[in-house]
């Protein structure tokens, strides 16, 4: 099992990726990142991330098995992301894969982006974390019934914040999950984006309104925290991003130069998030009292800011804590590669050229 040659393909937003994984372990993990071509329209532009993924796949591929030191011919597993995620977008990068798997007959394992996500963790770990490192970078860390090598993660609760998706999810072990909330408008990354352009900041947001904030103070620029009262574990931002609507005009029309408030602005913003997260990972934890850990993925985890809050929140409950390396928290295809790689454990790929034909791409695919 360790020794299974793993190809893996995503494109299912604005990143051209492809992985090899030797087992569990990466062996490449290529990404043709377009962020700077959608900037200049302030959002990723589906036609446009088609037109770059077409030119773009055959050459990250090319790049993948290079840097993997391995041929097409040595690999014995395709994935490849099939949702969710932008139905145009999708298809090339699943087309690809398609005739791939056909062409050197190999299984064909249909990969769920967001399960993707919520087990980037397990592609490595970055210090700090509470695992024992050795053991998570030893080989066949997850059993196939996805019980952990001498140490108890499952069950678990999986947090995934990114630019489209904000979801709580209950992982029973790796292939079996239930969705405990979602957002019902915007995702975080999303707020992130309006919020910036708000503040003529440029995109994607994320980042630029993480770093202001780190120049601002808590409580001076005070938002509605989201959702505080809401019985369920679902998210919703759109409350937030109307405040700030609101707060930038007053401030604009008291007339008070930008670089006075700005920071304090994000700041403020950066905190109601961040407590509208805690609240309902409380909530979720304490509805689920059996569980061992939590795991986060999704490229709002980004900010080191965001991986250390929800740590904190960890070890304040005595669970473990499992989030990705820096370069597996956006899209990437190295994730798509480990659940491939516990998939192909159950057994769950398709061999029938036929069938692998079939697999249409579902973009709004859910966990
Ligand atoms: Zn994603």
């Amino acid at each position: 099992m360790n020794n299974l040659l793993i190809l893996a393909i995503d494109t299912s937003c604005d990143d051209t990726s492809v992985a090899v994984l030797r087992g569990n372990k990466i062996l490449s993990s290529e990404v043709s990142s377009q962020v700077e071509i959608h900037a200049q329209w302030g959002g990723v532009v589906p036609d446009i991330a088609r037109r770059e993924h077409e030119k773009n796949i055959p050459i990250v591929y090319e790049k993948a098995l290079k840097r993997a030191k391995v041929k097409i011919e040595d690999v014995d597993y395709i994935a490849c992301t099939y949702g969710p995620g932008l139905a145009i977008d999708l298809e090339i990068g699943l087309n690809f894969a398609k005739d791939l798997a056909i062409e050197n007959g190999l299984p064909f394992v249909p990969i769920n982006h967001m399960e993707g996500h919520l087990l980037s963790g397990f592609l490595g770990s970055d210090p700090g974390l509470s695992l024992d490192q050795k053991k998570l970078h030893s080989d066949n860390i997850l059993k196939p019934q996805g019980s952990y090598q001498g140490l108890s993660l499952f069950p678990a609760i999986g947090l995934l914040v990114s630019g489209k998706h904000t979801e709580l999810v209950h992982v029973q072990q790796t292939g079996e999950y239930k969705k405990l909330g979602e957002t019902l408008d915007d995702a975080v990354g999303e707020a992130f984006d309006k919020v910036a352009r708000m503040l003529n900041l440029g995109y994607p947001g994320g980042p630029v309104i993480t770093e202001f904030a780190k120049k601002g103070k808590s409580g001076e620029i005070v938002f509605p925290i989201p959702m505080k009262n809401s019985k369920d574990l679902n998210f919703s931002y759109s409350g937030l991003k109307t405040a700030a609507l609101y707060k930038v005009k007053e401030l604009r029309e008291e007339g008070k130069p930008e670089k006075e408030w700005i920071y304090d602005f994000c700041r403020g913003f950066l905190d109601a998030v961040n407590e509208s997260i805690k609240i309902k990972l409380d909530m979720a934890i304490e509805q689920y009292p059996e569980i061992k850990a939590i795991f986060v993925g999704g490229g709002v985890f980004n900010s080191e800011e965001m991986v250390r809050f929800i740590g904190n929140i960890a070890r304040s409950y005595g669970l473990e804590y499992i989030y990705p390396k820096k370069e597996y928290r956006g899209d990437n295809a190295g994730m798509v590669g480990i659940v491939a790689y516990y998939k192909i454990q159950r057994k769950e790929y398709i061999t029938d050229k036929n069938e692998i034909k079939e697999i249409d791409r579902e973009p709004r695919l859910s966990l």
